[in-house]
């Protein structure tokens, strides 16, 4: 089966750049979401970047105008039946992703492949839910999509070689690099990077020094390209929290608790640039 029409559920800051980069690279869209305003927002996001890279004479508006009309709304779940692969780019959070899984099983053709973007939840667990566990995978892009290289290809459990070769495949044409990982908390990416988040988190909240000092010292003393909390507050704080209690609750070990601080700004509604706040103020 040659894949070509490709459906992403959420239009959130990740849904909305895996859409922008199937549609750049020829795959048919329906970009999905609870509410028409949110997918109209997540369009509205893949057009700034299409104009900037127009600006910078990358593409061309006719390029850009054809891309965009690739691109499908859609608010209902049922359109996943004339799909190839259906890619889930919803919250962290595996309630929210099983009935997800389940209603895209119902709806979805027998060919198709349910895969998720998900950073760390099991997708063996999400696999479950399904009648197809062999057709489940994870796609694990990185942030910002359209510009980060490396997609983690996770297998479950029941992953076929079949589903494996056809997604590596899918990501080698959108012009990414795959890397195959097993179906272990975090994977590889986030058992290493959220662990790193969470111990800046704490030096913050037990007064070691301010975020920006945090993430200067990671800067100019380890050629990070981003502070720790900067990349945070972009990663988003909530998708932080949640990818930490998953690596917490799948080791049992108590070197991922969460920092309180994380916790509270969760709460307080700070989830980072998406929100206009986090570590930092990006409201004015
Ligand atoms: P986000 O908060 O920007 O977007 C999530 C979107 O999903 C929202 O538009 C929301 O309305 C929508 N949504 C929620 N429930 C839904 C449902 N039942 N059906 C359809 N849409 C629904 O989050 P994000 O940063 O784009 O993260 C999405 C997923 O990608 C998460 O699983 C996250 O762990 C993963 N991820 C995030 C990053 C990152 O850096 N932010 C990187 C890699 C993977």
């Amino acid at each position: 089966m040659k894949i070509q029409r490709v459906m992403v559920i959420g239009a959130g800051q990740m849904g909305a750049g895996i859409a922008q980069v199937c549609a750049m690279n020829g795959y048919d869209v329906t970009l999905h979401d609870l509410k028409e305003e949110y997918v109209e927002k997540g369009i509205k996001g893949i057009q700034k970047q299409l104009q900037r890279q127009v600006d910078k004479e990358r593409i061309s508006e006719s390029d850009m105008d054809r891309f965009l009309r690739q691109i499908h709304v859609s608010t209902k779940i049922s359109n996943a039946e004339n799909q190839d692969i259906i890619i889930e780019a919803a919250v962290e959070n595996m309630d929210i992703k099983k009935t997800i899984f389940a209603q895209l099983d119902e709806f979805a053709p027998d060919h198709a492949i349910l895969a998720t973007n998900t950073s760390s939840l099991p997708i063996t667990e999400v696999a479950a839910e399904t009648k197809r566990p062999e057709k489940v995978i994870g796609m694990h892009f990185m942030n910002p999509v359209p510009v980060m290289k490396l997609v983690e290809v996770i297998r479950g459990l029941a992953t076929s070689d079949e589903t494996f070769e056809q997604v590596k495949e899918m990501a080698e044409s959108l012009k990414k690099t795959a890397v195959e990982v097993n179906d272990f908390p975090g994977f590889v990416a986030n058992r290493i990077l959220m662990p790193m988040i969470n111990e800046a988190i704490y030096t913050v909240f037990e007064g070691v020094a301010t975020a920006e000092d945090v993430d200067e010292v990671m800067k100019l003393g380890m050629n990070h390209p981003m502070g720790p909390l900067t990349l945070a507050d972009f990663i988003g704080l909530d998708t932080c929290l949640y990818i930490m209690e998953t690596l917490h609750e799948g080791f049992g070990d108590d070197k991922y608790r969460p920092c309180p601080l994380l916790r509270k700004y969760v709460k307080a509604g700070w989830l980072g640039k998406k929100a206009g706040r986090g570590f930092y103020n990006y409201s004015t």
